[in-house]
């Protein structure tokens, strides 16, 4: 499939897709599009980036033009369900930017952190597309305020993450209102057992594509690791902001209170920086976000939970204050970086504690990720036994996508002493060891991960959100 135009999508579709500048359709789009045009249920693994949204938003366009009808009073003909607020959000937007000329086209969002009067009254004459997160979309319910028993299509979005998030319950239920009827299109990053169940549950005779196992997304990404002690991670950032040159730079941490410790350093330090997380409101989220969105503000602190779904072009440097203890993470939050082909560095902070996360990450992604060590007092060679790789090719920058060392055989190689990520402090730069796992062989868990997906898959693209017209495109309901 080279051209939209070989997908026989309405012409109104295939009219906002050349104003939205989409040449080609991307493989998660090649596979999808077709399927779902023939009315049949899907389940795409596939992540954030590679276009999966259009893969399912504009073959439901199309049915919704041509199979026109009017929605019923409170009801919506399509339900997409989406773990985050601002994911929905962007859903939505996609959905009325391909759809900006079809008329009539109602789109309704349904989160929490905002008013529901609103979103009560919006539903009150039916819509074709409701894109919600569980919660609110049940206290809607709840309300009255919306039926589920006219849904043709309804849009399981991120999956994994609503398991993560806890919305395994409340799906089912949503599930449960919904006609049997109906298609289902299934999108996981990943498929745990636990989603596999539920994907059983709630599809029929689902087509499977898949495009980008988890660890794909890593190769187009530098990364690096410094080894530090845990009290020097405030001062290493305010090293690493000097030196790097940056643009927008997302910081990770584990915790909101350790998120707004970060935030308080960084501007004792003068620089500006804010923190987005569980605890801040959905007004504040939506400002800072814009901010970092409009590049007024160049540095956000967020926490695993608050970034899903954050989609923003442009960052430029991730960086991991804490590592993540799940591996997956640790995917997630680099593939902040690097989207639209443009390639991004991920810097991690590993302190002793964090040793056994590394580790796993390593496994998992299969790389050995190039590291400096800035701990004090520790020598070389008194380092734990999975760091002793020595170099390899003794290049004097980090290897980048396949070139990092993959599974086994040596270190990626400094060779020498300048792994330097950046502390601009000359006496504490690479000692000249490589963080490795030591590990030969594939664990099991690598094997998962892998999942026996087509190869190739590590060249799947990740797009960007360019400028488009549809940030700007408040009016969401059309005229009827
Ligand atoms: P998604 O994975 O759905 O979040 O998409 C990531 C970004 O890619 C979005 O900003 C889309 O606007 C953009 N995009 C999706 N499909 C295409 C395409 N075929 N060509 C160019 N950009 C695209």
């Amino acid at each position: 499939m080279t051209s939209f135009n070989d997908f026989g999508l309405a012409e109104p579709i295939l009219r906002a897709l050349a104003e939205e500048k989409y040449v080609t359709p991307t493989p998660i789009q090649a596979q999808t599009v077709p399927i779902v045009l023939q009315g049949r249920d899907v389940i795409g693994i596939a992540q954030t980036g590679t276009g999966k949204t259009a893969a399912f938003a504009l073959p439901i366009l199309n049915h919704i033009f041509t199979k026109r009808m009017r929605p019923e009073r409170k009801s919506c003909r399509v339900l997409v369900l989406s773990p985050t607020r601002e994911l929905s959000g962007q859903i939505a937007d996609s959905f009325r930017a391909y759809g900006r000329h079809m008329r009539p086209l109602a789109i309704e969002l349904a989160i929490g952190g905002v008013p529901i009067n609103r979103q009560v009254r919006g539903m009150n004459h039916g819509v074709e597309v409701l894109v919600a997160t569980p919660g609110r979309l049940l206290d809607l319910v709840n309300q009255r305020a919306v039926t589920l028993n006219q849904v043709e299509i309804l849009v399981l979005d991120e999956a994994d993450r609503m398991l993560d998030m806890g919305f395994i319950n409340d799906i089912r239920k949503i599930v449960a209102m919904l006609r049997k009827q109906r298609q289902t299109l299934f999108f996981s990053a990943t498929m745990p057992g636990e989603i596999t169940k539920l994907a059983d549950a709630m599809l029929t005779n689902p087509e499977r594509v898949a495009v980008t196992p988890q660890a794909s997304t890593v190769d187009r990404i530098e990364q690096r690791v410094i080894l530090t002690d845990k009290a020097a991670k405030p001062a290493l950032l305010v090293d690493v902001l000097k030196t790097e040159t940056t643009d927008r730079v997302l910081v990770f941490s584990r915790t909101k209170h350790g998120a707004d410790k970060i935030v308080r350093h960084l501007q004792k330090s003068g620089y500006g920086a804010e923190a987005i997380h569980g605890n801040k409101s959905q007004n504040q989220r939506e400002r800072v976000l814009a901010d970092f969105r409009n590049g007024k503000l160049r540095i956000l602190i967020a926490t695993d939970i608050a970034a899903r779904g954050i989609d923003v072009d442009g960052v430029s440097h991730v960086i991991n204050y804490d590592l993540p203890n799940i591996p997956e993470s640790y995917v997630h939050r680099i593939g902040r970086t690097a989207r639209a082909g443009a390639d991004g560095i991920a810097i991690s902070f590993c302190d002793h504690e964090e040793m056994a996360y590394l580790r796993d990450i390593q496994r998992m992604i299969r790389i050995t990720i190039p590291s400096t060590d800035n701990r004090t007092g520790v020598r070389a060679e008194s380092r734990p036994a999975e760091h002793h790789r020595p170099g390899g090719n003794g290049q004097n920058r980090p290897n980048r996508g396949r070139q990092q060392q993959r599974g086994h055989g040596s270190g990626n190689g400094s060779g020498g002493n300048r792994h330097n990520s950046g502390n601009g402090q000359p006496h504490r730069q690479n000692r000249g060891a490589q963080a490795g796992n030591g590990q030969n062989g594939q664990t099991p868990r690598a094997e998962a991960a892998q999942g026996g997906e087509p190869a190739g898959i590590g060249s799947v693209p990740f797009l960007k959100r360019g400028n488009e017209p549809r940030r700007n495109n408040a009016g969401h309901r059309a005229p009827r």
